[in-house]
C-alpha cells in the first residue's frame, strides 16, 4: 500500500488495478500518509494558502428531478425563490468589499433564468467588476449557451458528471437526463476555454468501487481544473432519504487521489464535508484541497438552497463569518488567499 502511495505521488498516476487496491485497502495509517502526501503537493505549488470564492444561490427552481437533490422539481415541500438582477449585483458588491475576487453564481436548471438573462447578467457583472473571476454553475446548456456565456465575461464553470457509469447514473437520475449529454456539456466547456469543474458525490446510492475507478480514470481524461469531491447527504424530500450518508474517510482518500494526480487542480473543501463533520472543512485541507466556498447569498434565502438535510451555510460557512473562517484555518497553519486564484499550468 505504501509503495502505491510513494508511486502516485511521484508519478501522479496509477494502473485501474491498483487504484482499486487503494480504494479497497486503505486502512486508517495508509490515509494518514496519502492525506500527508496529497498536502505535501498542495503546499508545493499554494504554500499556505487558501483560496475563497463567493458563493451566491441565485434560485432554486430546477427543471430536474435528480433523485439526490433536495430543490428537485418533484419537491412540493420547497419555498421556491429566485434572487432578481439587482440583489444579485448587490451580492457581488458586498462580497468585493469583503475582498473576494471570484464569485460562483450557482442555481438550479431554471426555465426563466433563460441564455438571454444570463447573458445580460454576466455583462452587468464583467462590465462593474472588470477584475473578478466569474463562476458558473448553472448546469446542462447549449453549446452555443456556453459560448454566449463566456463571452460575456464568464471564466470558468462547475458541472460535476456524478458518476461516469451508465448504469450508475441512470440510477440517480430520470430518464430525461443522459450522462452522454453531461459529458458532451463538459468537453464544451473545456473547448471553448472555460477553467473548468467536474466531480462526483462520494458515496451516493449504488456507487461501487469499479464506478470509482471510472470516475478517477475519467477525471484524468478530461484533465478539469477544478475537481469537487463531497460526500453524499440525503435530503428527507427525496426518493434517498432513507440512504446513508458517504463517509469521510472514503471522501479524504479521494481527494488525496486526486491532488496527487492533479497537482495544480483547484480542489474545494466542499460545504458537503463540513456539513459531515464540524472539522470536515479543515479535514478536507488537510486531505490536500486548497479551496473553500463561503456563502455570499442573503441569510433569508439560505435555508431554501438546501441540496441535502442539515446543509452548512451559516457561521464559518457564511461571508461575514470570514474573521471566524480566518481562525480556523490559523488553527491548522493556513490562511486565507483573497486573489482571483485562478488555474496555472
Ligand atoms: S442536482 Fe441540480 S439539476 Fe439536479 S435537481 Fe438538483 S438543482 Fe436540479
Amino acid at each position: 500500500m505504501r509503495s502505491l502511495i510513494e508511486r502516485l505521488h511521484r508519478e501522479h498516476t496509477l494502473s485501474p488495478d491498483e487504484l482499486r487496491t487503494l480504494l479497497v485497502g486503505c486502512d486508517a495509517e495508509h490515509l494518514a500518509l496519502i492525506n500527508q502526501k496529497a498536502r505535501e503537493v498542495a503546499y508545493s505549488h499554494f504554500g499556505n494558502r487558501i483560496f475563497i470564492r463567493g458563493l451566491i444561490e441565485i434560485g432554486n427552481c430546477c427543471r430536474n428531478d435528480c433523485f439526490y437533490c433536495g430543490i428537485r422539481r418533484s419537491n412540493r415541500n420547497v419555498e421556491r425563490y429566485r434572487l432578481d438582477k439587482e440583489t444579485i449585483l448587490s451580492c457581488c458588491a458586498q462580497g468585493y468589499e469583503l475582498g473576494f475576487r471570484t464569485i460562483v453564481l450557482q442555481g438550479g436548471e431554471d426555465n426563466y433564468m433563460t441564455d438571454e438573462r444570463v447573458v445580460d447578467l454576466v455583462s452587468s457583472i464583467r462590465k462593474a467588476y472588470p477584475d473578478i473571476a466569474i463562476t458558473l454553475s448553472l448546469g446542462e446548456k447549449s453549446t452555443e449557451a456556453y459560448q454566449a456565456f463566456y463571452q460575456a465575461g464568464a471564466n470558468r464553470y462547475l458541472l460535476r458528471h456524478e458518476t461516469h457509469n451508465e448504469a450508475h447514473y441512470q440510477s440517480l437520475h430520470p430518464e430525461s437526463m443522459s450522462l452522454q449529454n453531461r459529458l458532451r456539456c463538459l468537453y464544451d466547456l473545456k473547448k471553448i476555454g472555460y477553467q473548468t469543474g467536474t466531480g462526483i458525490m462520494v458515496g451516493s446510492p449504488g456507487q461501487t468501487i469499479e464506478h470509482l475507478v471510472e470516475d478517477i480514470l475519467f477525471i484524468e481524461t478530461l484533465q478539469p481544473e477544478m475537481i469537487g469531491i463531497g460526500p453524499f447527504l440525503p435530503h428527507h424530500d427525496t426518493p434517498f432519504a432513507s440512504e446513508p450518508s458517504g463517509k469521510m474517510e472514503q471522501t479524504l482518500l479521494l481527494l488525496s487521489i486526486f491532488r496527487l494526480m492533479h497537482p495544480k487542480a483547484l480542489i474545494p473543501s466542499t460545504t458537503a464535508l463540513a456539513t459531515l463533520a464540524p472539522d470536515g472543512r479543515e479535514r478536507g485541507i488537510l486531505a490536500g484541497a486548497n479551496v473553500v466556498m463561503p456563502n455570499l447569498s442573503p441569510v433569508w434565502q439560505r435555508s431554501k438552497y438546501a441540496l441535502y438535510d442539515n446543509k452548512a451555510s451559516m457561521g464559518a460557512e457564511a461571508a461575514e463569518g470570514l474573521r471566524l473562517l480566518e481562525e480556523k484555518l490559523d488553527a491548522i497553519g493556513y490562511v486565507i488567499d483573497k486573489s482571483r486564484g485562478d488555474y496555472e499550468n
